[in-house]
């Protein structure tokens, strides 16, 4: 066979294992091609609320977990699916602390007791610490969240790599944005990057830990850190390229920004504060700008928390010392 047929034919191949379920696509042994492509990321998705996801990434040696969903019940959804692949669990991973990413974590433990749970010292110091009380509050939001977490079994220092199964993954660690601290994983063979809720896909976010500058800085050393991301697999909503998820989730919460600045000027009637009828117009403009974006908590009211969580930070602010990533997009 001539090498332009070839590449053809594997070009094709391609193609046709991309977009479809095809016998014979992932086990690609034996074939004369340079490399076989690793097979996508697994994903469940819960709709309990926002589209909490978690991936499994097939490793050498078995598959890699990401994140465990809000509640064992969720997470026995997952396992379901995970289950069908025929695949041996090695590892479990999380991103960060927040209640609906290590919820589940008890249930996927005992359906894979092999796997040991891996976080960042610095997310397990914040699981142990709860310093914001989130466990109680997700408790008492949801019942099915547990009553005694799961905790990591092995850590390891943000920035440094992990190596699991037989895969190697980079990591890098963030602190003060959408949570105190953050943890994302980077497959450099695949571009593949596992971004927790530092960039998420088409929902509300939380804003309520009044970090969205701090975020916004984030998203611009998350760009710079791998600049060759190909796809973004985020803790709620959907993969996507990973500039694309990006360059949302900083238009998102520079919008929000400018939205809500004009009814902090201390000339606006409630001056420095929210009058009620300026929060009530600021949630609707919001839902108006992002018509159906599922929350990502349970949270009856978060749309009016991140108003208010956002009108409290810019009020902080500095203007005069703002970073060039915080500036309110041009109109
Ligand atoms: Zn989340």
């Amino acid at each position: 066979m001539n090498q332009r047929l070839r590449r053809l034919l594997a070009a094709a191949s391609t193609t046709l294992c991309a977009t479809a379920s095809v016998a014979g696509c992932s086990t690609a042994k034996g074939s004369d091609e340079p490399s076989a492509r690793p097979t996508p990321p697994g994903r469940y998705a819960s709709p309990n609320p926002g589209s909490v996801n978690t991936y499994w990434i097939k490793a050498p040696d078995g598959l890699v977990l990401v994140d465990t969903l809000r509640t064992p019940d969720d997470a026995r959804k997952a396992i379901a699916e995970i289950k069908k692949t025929g695949e041996h669990v090695v590892a479990i991973l999380l991103t960060h602390s927040h209640p609906d990413h290590v919820g589940g974590a008890a249930a996927l433990h005992e359906a894979f007791p092999d796997a040991p749970v891996h976080a960042s010292k610095a997310t397990d110091r914040a699981m142990r610490e709860d310093k914001r009380g989130f466990y109680p509050l997700a408790r008492s939001a949801n019942p099915r969240f547990p009553a005694r977490l799961t905790y990591a079994d092995r850590t390891f220092e943000d920035g440094t790599p992990v190596r699991i199964g037989g895969l190697r993954l980079e990591t890098a660690g963030f602190t003060e944005g959408e949570s105190d601290t953050a943890t994302v994983y980077y497959r450099p063979d695949t571009g593949d990057l596992f971004s927790g809720d530092l960039a998420t896909g088409k929902v509300t976010p939380a804003l309520i830990e009044g970090n969205t500058c701090g975020w916004l800085q984030i998203l611009d050393r998350l760009g710079r850190r791998f600049p060759d991301a190909r796809t973004m697999y985020p803790g709620h909503g959907a993969p996507g390229p990973a500039r694309t998820l990006i360059d949302d989730q900083r238009g998102y919460l520079r919008h929000v920004r400018a939205l809500v600045r004009p009814a902090v000027a201390p000339a606006s009637p409630a001056g420095t504060g929210l009058s009620p009828a300026e929060q009530k117009s600021l949630v609707t403009a919001v839902d108006r700008a992002y018509p159906g974006y599922p929350p990502v908590a349970d949270l009856p009211t978060i749309g009016q928390e991140n108003v208010k969580a956002v009108a409290r930070e810019l009020a902080a602010e500095n203007p005069a010392h703002l970073p060039t990533a915080c500036a309110d997009p041009a109109r």
